[in-house]
């Protein structure tokens, strides 16, 4: 296993459609061990293989409480096949996009089909923090970042300071 670096908006990569895995290789368990390491480090709930620079359909996470053991779960070219028409805002926030916070509106329960580890397909009932997690790391295999999902006004603020500061690391 080996932590990985996590990319930082305004990386272009985070704008890339991920491409679905063919099958469940030893390649691709290695990435999402990977995946585990670097999101656990972190720490945070969801990680998207491409915030590791892997542009594949694959999503690591984890929604247990500091107190409660750990519960991983992985996603595999997650796939939402319905979602309610009842919506909810959650404040969400993204290891590409640090110490930055926005309330997000999504439909508050979602259908998930998904391959897991063991290489079967899967389907899963998502409500509460998890419909929230899962929508917003399919957003990231598909290039879209929460902020989209904020007014441009707020979204084009923090494009600027992400890029400014990336300026200054960069000198
Ligand atoms: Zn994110």
């Amino acid at each position: 296993m080996a932590k990985r670096e996590i990319i930082i908006l305004p990386d272009k990569r985070l704008r890339l459609v991920s491409e679905p895995v063919k099958k469940v290789t030893a390649d691709v368990r290695s990435l999402v061990e990977d995946m585990f390491e670097t999101m656990y480090d972190a720490p945070g709930i969801g990680l998207a293989a491409i915030q590791v620079g892997t542009p594949k359909r694959v999503v690591t996470m984890d929604l247990a409480k500091k107190e409660e053991p750990k519960n991983p779960q992985v996603f595999i070219n997650p796939e939402i096949v319905d979602s309610s028409e009842e919506k909810t805002t959650h404040e969400e926030g993204c290891l590409s996009i640090p110490e930055f916070y926005g309330d997000v509106e999504r439909p508050a329960q979602v259908k998930v089909k998904y391959l897991g580890l063991d290489g079967k397909q899967h389907e899963v009932e998502a409500n509460g923090l998890f419909a929230t997690c899962i929508q917003h790391e399919i957003d990231h295999l598909n290039g879209v970042l929460f902020i989209d999902h904020l007014s441009k006004l707020k979204r084009d603020r923090v494009i600027k300071k992400f890029t400014k500061a990336a300026k200054r690391a960069a000198e």
